[in-house]
């Protein structure tokens, strides 16, 4: 819960900075936007914490208690295990991401967050609940086979929903830090760049996977 109340603060800070340091002019106003990507997201919302979310711990916790997934094949320092967990969960759901964008039926739900006409802050909330409903079937594989600690699983989650806030933001960095922070992450820019595509991964670790 601790973690819900401080990406509510990070989602205040980037509207503030959204307003202060504008990237894009807005076609909507930003109470409209509020209002109607809050009340898009609501379903999705509940759907993320009353099922993927406790679906994905329990399993998690099955799984460490077991020592099964790919996580326990090789018995590793505590430090790389939880380094290598990150990037995998990454790599994952990038290409979840990417199967969102190739399959029509889960195309379907995902262009709910496409289409959205402006980008900023609250963009990163807007998805179809049906879209967060096909995730749960996603991230029981993903943590099966991964065999993702529990207190693993919930920093992924906490790092990746505060990624996702900061990358849908329209902040205008200075240029000298947005080419600092691109080498590593993907940013407000740079998301503003592969628009159409499904670059929203953490890291750029992998630059020759194809986006459009
Ligand atoms: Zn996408």
């Amino acid at each position: 819960m601790k973690i819900a109340f401080i990406l509510a603060g990070f989602f205040l800070l980037l509207l503030l900075l959204e307003a202060l340091f504008p990237l894009r002019h807005r076609t909507w106003a930003l109470v409209r936007r509020l209002l109607v990507n809050l009340c898009v997201s609501a379903l999705a919302f509940a759907a993320a914490a009353w099922i993927v979310r406790p679906i994905g711990l329990s399993l998690a916790a099955w799984m460490s208690a077991k020592s099964f997934g790919l996580l326990h094949i090789v018995p590793l320092p505590a430090v790389v295990q939880f380094g290598l967990a990150f990037l995998l969960m990454d790599l994952t759901f990038y290409y979840w991401h990417l199967a969102n964008h190739m399959l029509p039926v889960l195309w379907r739900f995902h262009n709910v967050h496409h289409i959205d006409p402006d980008l900023d802050v609250s963009t990163a909330l807007r998805f179809h609940v049906g879209e967060v409903l096909f995730s749960a079937g996603f991230r029981i594989l993903q943590v099966g086979l991964i065999g993702l600690p529990p207190l693993t699983y919930m920093i992924y989650e906490g790092v990746f929903q505060a990624s996702t806030l900061f990358q849908h933001s329209n902040i205008r960095l200075p240029l000298q830090v947005e080419r600092l922070l691109n080498r590593v992450l993907v940013t407000p820019l740079g998301i503003k760049l592969t628009r159409s595509g499904y670059d929203n991964r953490l890291f750029m670790y992998h630059r020759d996977i194809p986006s459009m």
